[in-house]
């Protein structure tokens, strides 16, 4: 038997079966039955008695005897088959409803069994339909394996006798005769991370003889999936690092050293110094750059994109920034302008939404080197964009350009530019590791000094007066207020209710014309909507009753409360955005996250998670925890989600060992000449990894 032999072949599969695998389940080949692992086991040496049995629908394992076998017709061609199953504590009656008579040519009375599966109690009676079945030696020494696989299957497996017992007798006869299974991991990397040869953990993996050993199956299996995604990262990595070139930025000028000693309007927090250093080693090292740049909201990463532009333009490059939207585009324009005010440098924007004859303007200006830094939306990357000699490219808010745009990139200039992509959602550390080896990542881990920390509280529905007490007192100190509601499509209208209702509760308690409330959501016009949020910029109104609308984009200093009603309908990332659009100003700000009474444990953990910290990295470590990393953006291609073993957030300490594995397996050996089997590895996944040329 080979790994590649087709399933078919299999001893109690059959082509009808195979038929079955292939569909439900993707299994067609040995190899892949191989591949299709327990999701727990049943210890049989744990042993429940009948006199002990609970109704609560648990798998037990009882070992007794049968007696009174006994067939009832229940129809023409039907018949039922009872018995008495007794084992020194109670009786328990066994039911077949098919298959009869096999069963009862087996079933030998006054013989020791073990039975498996789920009893009921019917009529004050212990019934259990089709149990297990497993004849034991009477002095008890079973030398059997003690875990039983359980397999996840499907309603159709079931229907054609499939199910999860049908599919461990299959897999028992195919460990029994196990085909050869190549190793896959070097001798070395075996020996000093003690992990059990690759035949032995698939044999253990289905038939444990103990907890130790599928312990060890276990690791070595998640060691093997991790290792594996490490060194395709790390190995595709290592190629485009010493293949691409990139411009040198060795020199720093005018531009940087003037801006800096003339324009930087406060002192660089040490975060930022060391970022952009960071990104000044990687520019001059003669390799192109793909650095990914996570801050958190406020942190201070538009100035280091600046200042990293300069550094492009001090040799004699362009530079561009991109932003997922018009309104951002603007808005970092205008930011641009104010900082760079003084110093000789043509920065202009290019947006969709320009007239046709500004455009031609600007990308000839483009194409003739006189503008140095371009800033705009995605119109940057169209086809009919020139540029004279592009040496850096920075976009922020990395999740919303697909891989395919940033690929463009690399058709604007002869040399590839540098890139900088910016990110205010923080990758979790076993994430950022997994994916990218900690490779090319720099973090903004230090907030501008005199930011004060949003204090956060819960309150529920009963604390309300007290909370629109507070909320009084710091109207009446002349400070403004959010309430946000939660808009979810899916329920819209109620949302849309409960946000009107919870409008007149505010205006009843916040009576006109001493304060002044604004609402907005996303059934107003951008007009309607631009006016509202305008009229609450100005101050001329307190309380801005919104949904989260909100959550991007709007700057209000003077906005010092965040109320977030049903708070435990948002998610974390999405909690942690809405709380920093306080504490931006002068201030102590609050963040009151109004829940019901009684919560799920993921949303208590949530609104527990936000009281603790406000720290995004721990939140987005949190959230990955609690939602798994299926939920992540940019995710779906990274394989991570087909990890069938391993689990990125409870295996850290393996996602470590192997990234530092590879690491330094690739520093001693680039080629990998001395592992035949990694490079076999290489040049099968080799077509899945195109993408990665851009992190
Ligand atoms: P983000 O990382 O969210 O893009 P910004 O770059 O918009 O953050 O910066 C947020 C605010 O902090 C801006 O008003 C900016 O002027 C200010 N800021 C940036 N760096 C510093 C600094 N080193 N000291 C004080 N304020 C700073
Ligand atoms: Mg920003």
């Amino acid at each position: 038997m080979q790994l590649s032999d087709d399933i078919v072949y299999l001893k109690g599969v059959g082509p009808q079966r195979a038929k079955v695998l292939a569909t439900e389940l993707g299994v067609r080949t040995i190899g892949d039955l191989l591949d299709h692992l327990p999701y727990r086991y049943i210890d049989r040496s744990v042993m429940s008695t009948v006199a002990s049995l609970q109704d609560d629908g648990q798998y037990v394992v009882l070992r007794g005897q049968v007696t009174h076998l006994q067939t009832v017709a229940t129809g023409k061609f039907r018949e039922r088959l009872t018995c008495d199953f007794f084992d020194g504590t109670g009786t328990l009656q066994l039911v077949w409803f098919a298959g009869t008579k096999w069963v009862r040519e087996k079933l030998k009375p006054n013989t020791p069994y073990l039975i498996m599966g789920r009893p009921a109690l019917y009529n004050g009676q212990w019934q259990m339909s089709h149990p297990e079945l497993e004849a034991v030696s009477s002095d008890g020494d079973d030398s059997r394996q003690p875990f039983l696989p359980v397999y996840n299957t499907t309603e159709k497996m079931k229907a054609s006798g499939l199910g999860t017992r049908a599919l461990a007798r299959i897999t028992e006869t195919l460990v029994a005769n196990m085909p050869p299974i190549p190793e896959t991991l070097p001798d070395s990397i075996l020996q000093h991370y003690r992990l059990m040869p690759r035949r032995e953990a698939y044999f253990n993996i289905h038939y444990p003889s103990s907890d130790q050993t599928l312990d060890q199956a276990r690791k070595r299996l998640k060691f093997e999936e991790l290792f594996f995604l490490q060194l395709d990262y790390q190995y595709a990595h290592l190629q485009r690092a010493t293949a691409s070139q990139g411009r040198v930025f060795s020199h720093v000028g005018e531009h940087f050293n003037r801006f800096y000693s003339e324009c930087l309007p406060f002192p660089l927090t040490g975060a930022q110094k060391r970022v952009i250093r960071e990104v000044h080693d990687d520019m001059r090292s003669g390799r192109q750059m793909n650095r990914l740049l996570q801050g958190d909201v406020g942190s201070g990463k538009t100035l280091v994109a600046l200042m990293c532009m300069l550094l492009a333009l001090d040799n004699g490059c362009q530079a561009c920034l991109m932003a997922p939207t018009e309104i951002l585009a603007s808005q970092h324009h205008a930011t641009f302008l104010r900082l760079l005010d003084g110093l000789p440098i043509e920065v202009e924007l290019l947006t969709g939404s320009l007239r046709a004859a500004q455009k031609r303007k600007i990308k000839q200006r483009l194409a003739e080197g006189e503008i140095q830094i371009l800033i705009g939306t995605h119109a940057l990357i169209e086809d009919d964009v020139d540029f004279h000699s592009l040496g850096l490219v920075v976009i922020d808010e990395q999740h919303r350009f697909g891989v395919q745009q940033r690929s463009r990139l690399w058709t604007k200039a002869a040399m590839p530019p540098h890139i900088l992509v910016m990110t205010a959602t923080p990758i979790p550390r076993t994430l950022a590791m997994t994916l990218y080896g900690d490779l090319d990542c720099s973090v903004i881990d230090e907030l501008p000094p005199g930011r004060q920390p949003v204090h956060t509280y819960h309150r529920l529905e009963a604390n309300r007066p007290r909370v629109f007490h507070f909320l009084k007192q710091q109207i009446d100190a002349g400070r403004q207020v959010y309430i946000v509601y939660p808009l979810i499509e899916e329920s819209e209208k109620m949302d849309l209710k409960n946000l009107y209702d919870g409008l007149e509760m505010v205006q009843n308690y916040f009576p006109r014309p001493q304060y002044q409330t604004s609402m907005v959501h996303g059934r107003l016009t951008a007009e309607e909507k631009e006016h509202e949020m305008q009229r609450f910029k100005r101050g001329e109104t307190h309380i801005m009753v919104a949904t989260t609308v909100i959550e991007v984009g709007v700057d209000v200093p003077n906005a010092t409360v965040m109320v977030i009603e049903n708070a435990e309908r948002f998610g974390l990332s999405q909690l942690h955005q809405l709380r920093g659009r306080v504490g931006r100003g002068g201030g102590q700000s609050y963040c009151i996250l109004m829940t019901k009474d009684t919560l799920a444990a993921n949303s208590k953990e949530r609104i527990r998670t936000m009281c603790a910290t406000s720290d995004g990295f721990k939140i987005a470590e949190a959230d990955l925890r609690l939602r798994g990393p299926g939920d992540i953006q940019g995710l779906q291609q990274s394989g991570i989600l087909d990890l069938k073993l391993a689990d990125i957030v409870d295996d850290e300490p393996l996602v470590r060992a192997t990234r530092d594995t590879v690491r330094d397996l690739l520093i001693a050996d680039p080629s990998l000449s001395q592992y035949p089997l990694l490079q076999k590895h290489i040049e099968h996944s080799r077509n899945k990894m195109l993408w990665s040329k851009i992190s």
